[in-house]
């Protein structure tokens, strides 16, 4: 695959000293904390920068929030040319904001770039517009425990043109939306589906990209799932049914060994049909670091839904939860699956395992800065 970035090596890269600032005149009223929706209101303002297979990355922007105007033969309404990101900025104990880990989403954001033909970029360089951007709007996020920001970084093929080819120009924006606790009354474990009549992903395919095209065929086994009374719906993959990945989340699980009562915890191998979780990547980092010295052992390695169900029925499974940017992590009680309910290892009044528990309390700290860490970075 040949980005189209390659054929323009000698262009201008991503320069976050050509930054201009247009504040608005128009700020908007802050909602009240207690009412933000996920993804509902945005801020004051957004950054842009345009590109073009001949001049490479324009001066960036940031200006008043405002619609795009697009034509309609723009290649991204047909062919699908968008990628996108996924993380939050926290504000501290002394009110500077904070993103967590940017350089990981940054990775991933040129990785699904370049796999759609769209532009790469620098990623320090982008990182330091997204501080500024992100600090420009500090007002909107509160400053208590469970808030953030959620920044939304899109990239775009702009070229207008019904022709199946490499965009010769692209837009990057980034939005934000100021974000509440996912739990505001503390944990809520989730019932899960096994989806049985669709893939998410597949070996050599693009379900370890974060392409706006993963998403929208994902939504109707959700609602079939939620139809029958489950929160999310469970990706399995093959004739050995493994356990891939839940809704929007990479997925977790803990339990003992059958024969030699090892206690583990596991996630699916990043073998392509995997998204590359930030969230993932940080659990193991804290279980190798903290639950490893415990006597735990730590994989990234496959499990078939059987082997699951075994586990479950032999007492072994500990505990099971999904991991993401939104929830930090999600308890899951029990697996629908053939028919069966594949009970997860919490007990009818308990919301969360430990694990899931100590994981949302560690990410946490390190988000918020309580917990000075290279993990977090100051705006
Ligand atoms: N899997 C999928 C399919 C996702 O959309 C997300 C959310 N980006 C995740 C896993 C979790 O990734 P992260 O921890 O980076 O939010």
């Amino acid at each position: 695959i040949k980005p189209a970035a390659a054929s323009a090596a000698k262009v201008l890269d991503l320069d976050p000293t050509k930054l201009s600032i247009q504040k608005t005149e128009k700020p908007k009223t802050l909602v009240d904390p207690s009412k933000l929706i996920f993804g509902r209101e945005f801020t004051d303002h957004m950054l842009t920068i345009e590109w073009t297979s001949n001049d490479g990355w324009l001066a960036p922007s940031i200006t008043p929030y405002q619609n795009l105007s697009l034509d309609p033969a723009t290649c991204v309404f047909h062919y699908a040319f968008e990628c996108f990101e996924g993380m939050k900025a926290y504000k501290d104990k002394n009110g500077d904001v904070r993103l967590f880990r940017p350089d990981k989403n940054m990775e991933r954001f040129n990785k699904s770039a370049a796999r759609i033909a769209l532009p790469t970029f620098s990623p320090t360089a982008l990182i330091e517009l997204i501080a500024r951007f992100a600090k420009l709007e500090e007002r909107f996020i509160p400053n208590e425990r469970g808030f953030s920001l959620y920044l939304r970084p899109t990239l775009i093929g702009t070229q207008k043109t019904l022709g199946v080819g490499a965009p010769h120009s692209a837009l990057l924006y980034v939005i934000a939306s100021p974000v509440g606790p996912y739990y505001p009354t503390g944990f809520k474990a989730v019932s899960l589906e096994a989806t049985d009549y669709a893939v998410r992903a597949w070996p050599g395919g693009v379900g370890d990209k974060k392409l706006g095209a993963n998403y929208a065929p994902c939504v109707v086994p959700q609602l079939d799932a939620a139809s029958r009374g489950f929160q999310q719906n469970l990706w399995l993959f093959g004739p050995e049914e493994y356990v891939t990945e839940v809704g929007t989340m990479n997925l977790f699980v803990a339990l003992r060994d059958k024969e030699t009562g090892q206690k583990e915890l596991l996630t699916a191998p990043l073998d392509g049909t995997i998204l590359e979780g930030v969230t993932r990547d940080s659990i193991l980092g804290l279980a190798r670091e903290k639950l490893a010295p415990e006597g735990w052992l730590v994989s990234e390695r496959k499990i078939t839904m059987p082997e699951l169900h075994e586990a479950s029925l032999d007492g072994r499974l500990i505990e099971v939860f999904g991991s993401g940017t939104a929830a930090i992590v999600s308890p899951v009680r029990k697996i629908s699956w053939k028919g069966k309910l594949v009970d997860c290892g919490l007990t009818e009044h308990e919301e969360s395992g430990e694990v899931a528990l100590r994981m949302k309390n560690w990410m946490e700290g390190r988000q918020y800065g309580d917990e000075e860490h290279d993990w977090s970075y100051k705006c």
